[in-house]
Order: C-alpha cells, then sequence, then structure tokens
C-alpha cells in the first residue's frame, strides 16, 4: 500500500499528516501538529477519529524548540505507531511559488534552489518550507517530492489586483500583489463547490484567520482580490506580523530610528501584531482570556481591521453573497467573528448567536442576505491530493 505524507510548516507550528493514496481520494490515516514552535513546543498525534496516539507531548530541545527539531519528532513518532507505512511521495505546502510555480510540482534539487531564491520574500515562512524538502529528500530519498504553493490559487486575478503603482519596472520584475493562503483558499472553494453550489457560484469573502491571517474575494471559486500582497505582511493585523502599515512608518524607522533592514524585518514580521500591540502574546486564546487593556486593544485592532478589509473586498467583488470563516482563529473564536460581523448589518450580514456560540457551520440569520459560514479548512488534503495527481 503506498502512502503520502503532508508537511505543512507555517510560522509557529508544523502540521503533517499521512494518507493511504490506494484510492481514488486520499485517505487520512493520521494527522498531527508540533504546537508553539519558537516556545516550549508540543506534539500530538490524532487518528482520524480524534483519538490521541501522542498527546501534547513536549518535544525534546536544548532551548526553545525550532522546526527541524519539531520534524525530527513528527517522523519519529509517525515511525513508532505506523512502522508498515511506505511513503512514496512527500507533499509540501510552500508559501511561495513566484512567477513560475502556478500548480502543484515536482521537486528536485535545482526547483529548491530557484524556490530559494524567494526566501527574501517570505521569510518567516520559505527557509522552514525548504528545509523541510531537504530533510524529507534525505529521509524518503526514494520519494517524490511535490511542491504546493501559496500563491498559485491568486496567480490569475485581475492586473489590478496584482500591481502596485509603482514604476512599472518592478512590476516586470516580479513586484506583485501575490497573494498567499492559498491551499487554504483552494480547499474552502472545492467545499463550497460541494456543499453550497450556488454560494460557490456567487461572490466570497473567505477570511482564514490564524496565526497568519488573510481574507480573500472569490467569484465562481477565483480569486479576484486578496489582502495579502507581495509579501506575507500585507493586510490583516497577524500573531505577529504587522498587516497594512503606510510605508512612511518604514521611511521613518530608517531614517529617524536608524534601523536597518534585518531589524525592520524581525520588527515586522516577529514583533509586531497581536503580540506587539498587547505586549502580553501573540496567541488569541491568552489575549481573550486576559483582563489587560493592551490586549482588549489588539483585539480591538484585530476585529476593525479584518471588517475593514471585509468591507474593502466585498466593494471589490462588486457585492457580497457569502462569508467563510476558517483558521485557528476564525473556526473557534465566537468573539471574534461576532467582533468583524458587528455593524456590517448594512451590507446583509445579520449573526445568529446562538450558532455563532456553538461554531456550527451556517452562523448567519435564516433572513440575512449574506450567508455566513464556518468551515473548518484542510491544507493537507489538498496537498495529498496534489501528491496522488503527480504520483499517480
Ligand atoms: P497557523 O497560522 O500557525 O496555522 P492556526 O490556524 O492554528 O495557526 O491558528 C492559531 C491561532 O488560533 C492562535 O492565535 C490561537 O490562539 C487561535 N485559536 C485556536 N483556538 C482558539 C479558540 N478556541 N479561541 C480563540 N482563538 C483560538
Amino acid at each position: 500500500m503506498a502512502h503520502a505524507l503532508t508537511l505543512n510548516a507555517g510560522s509557529s507550528s508544523l502540521k503533517f499528516g499521512l494518507f493511504d493514496l490506494s484510492a481514488a481520494e486520499p485517505k487520512v490515516i493520521a494527522n498531527g501538529k508540533a504546537d508553539r514552535i519558537g516556545g516550549a513546543a508540543t506534539l500530538t498525534l490524532k487518528n482520524p477519529d480524534g483519538v490521541r496516539l501522542v498527546d501534547a507531548s513536549p518535544i525534546p530541545a536544548e532551548g526553545v524548540v525550532d522546526h527541524h527539531e519539531a520534524l525530527t519528532a513528527a517522523l519519529r513518532a509517525l515511525t513508532d505507531h505506523f512502522p508498515k507505512a511506505r511513503i512514496v511521495t512527500v507533499g509540501h505546502r510552500i508559501v511561495h511559488g513566484g512567477l513560475d510555480y502556478t500548480g502543484p510540482t515536482l521537486l528536485d534539487e535545482k526547483s529548491v534552489e530557484k524556490l530559494a531564491e524567494l526566501e527574501p520574500f517570505a521569510p518567516l515562512h520559505q527557509p522552514h518550507n525548504l528545509a523541510a524538502v531537504r530533510a524529507a529528500m534525505t529521509a524518503f530519498p526514494q520519494a517524490a517530492q511535490v511542491g504546493c504553493f501559496d500563491t498559485a490559487f491568486h496567480r490569475n486575478h485581475p492586473f489590478v489586483n496584482d500591481v502596485f503603482a509603482l514604476p512599472r519596472a518592478y512590476y516586470d520584475k516580479g513586484v506583485r500583489r501575490y497573494g498567499f493562503h492559498g491551499l487554504s483558499y483552494d480547499y474552502i472553494a472545492g467545499e463550497l463547490a460541494r456543499i453550497a453550489p450556488q454560494l460557490h457560484a456567487g461572490r466570497v469573502v473567505v477570511a482564514h484567520l490564524g496565526n497568519g491571517a488573510s481574507m480573500c474575494g472569490m467569484k465562481a471559486g477565483r480569486s479576484m482580490a486578496s489582502s495579502m500582497g507581495f509579501s506575507a505582511l500585507d493586510g490583516l493585523p497577524m500573531g505577529t506580523r504587522c498587516g497594512q502599515v503606510d510605508p512612511g512608518v518604514l521611511l521613518y524607522l530608517m531614517q529617524q530610528e536608524g534601523l536597518s533592514a534585518d531589524e525592520i524585518t524581525r520588527l515586522l514580521y516577529t514583533e509586531s501584531g497581536l503580540l506587539g500591540l498587547s505586549g502580553l502574546s501573540n496567541d488569541m486564546r491568552i489575549l481573550q482570556s486576559s483582563d489587560s487593556e493592551e490586549a482588549q486593544q489588539a483585539i480591538d485592532y484585530f476585529t476593525f481591521r479584518a471588517r475593514r478589509e471585509l468591507g474593502g473586498l466585498a466593494a471589490a467583488l462588486e457585492g457580497l453573497d457569502g462569508v467563510v470563516f476558517c483558521g485557528g482563529i476564525g473556526e473557534n473564536s465566537s468573539l471574534i467573528r461576532d467582533g468583524i460581523c458587528a455593524g456590517l448589518s448594512w451590507i446583509g450580514i445579520e449573526i445568529d448567536a446562538a450558532a455563532n456560540a456553538a461554531n456550527a457551520s451556517v452562523i448567519s440569520t435564516d433572513t440575512a442576505q449574506v450567508t455566513v459560514m464556518v468551515i473548518p479548512t484542510d491544507e493537507e488534503i489538498v496537498i495529498a491530493r496534489a501528491c496522488a495527481a503527480l504520483t499517480s
């Protein structure tokens, strides 16, 4: 029996899945997550029934756990519990595919080198993604390595959502609005086609709200506009990333505060967002349970900017039929969903408080013009499907 291993190295987590490829649709056998990478990370491994085979086990490390140690722990747990698994392909979530990688691709040393050139475009993700590819090439030398790109879903969006108003030469060099979280949006578009085809055919804003956060405006399941642009910094504030800032702030930081490019990179990617504003944590669960005024202000800013972005994307779509929440915050925090939707009745959004509190799949009222849904996203199955397609 042939299996696929999927690896999804996020900024603070490593999600992984083991899939049986013997049927047309890959079947998940186990999935796991190394959580809170960069701190006291833990590993969890579950079977598809949710039974925990490894339950929040601390990952051993000298100091804070990095992505490499998380991957080693994940592979050890899979080998312990599934010694007979025959991994023929490893699928990777890769955040940046640039202009050339517009769909799932078989990876070799050469393509990994080419993708490494995009590391400055996504310094918080691309190096971790490619480290996982290299580690998997060593651990599974016979397996096909498949790259699935977060930018690919957006590559056909209209020119006005692809360009910055900079001298044209920069556009030609690849300074464009790429958009990210494409695997998640691809999955949600597929789920909408399956469970709500009318909505899929219409105008939908999908809000992927996790440690990284973005929104995508879709028409008929295709990306028209995204809150993220050239890098995964733009748009919504995130766990540690700033979201939209006036470029003049960056000039001020360089010219008046004397910050170097490296210092600004660190500031924007790892010290800003919810963490920077609250001074407490990048973790929404911690902020929600805190009494501090700064934590509340960070939550207020997050919901306010998300509401603004949603309104802007509705305008880009020339109307709105549906909203979908996904990602760790979008799927679990009724407070944040309510905070974003409050005040959007003028656009046709009305939330059913009981359905929202229950994380129900439809959380809008029966009479609302806009259907609001919560759909747990599944980037791993999108990767596993690509593995099956490219290795069959
Ligand atoms: P990543 O972008 O690293 O994949 P996730 O999609 O797992 O992140 O989302 C992580 C975020 O989801 C964290 O801020 C976490 O606090 C938040 N989250 C998870 N569960 C809840 C919950 N029940 N209530 C509020 N926030 C939650």
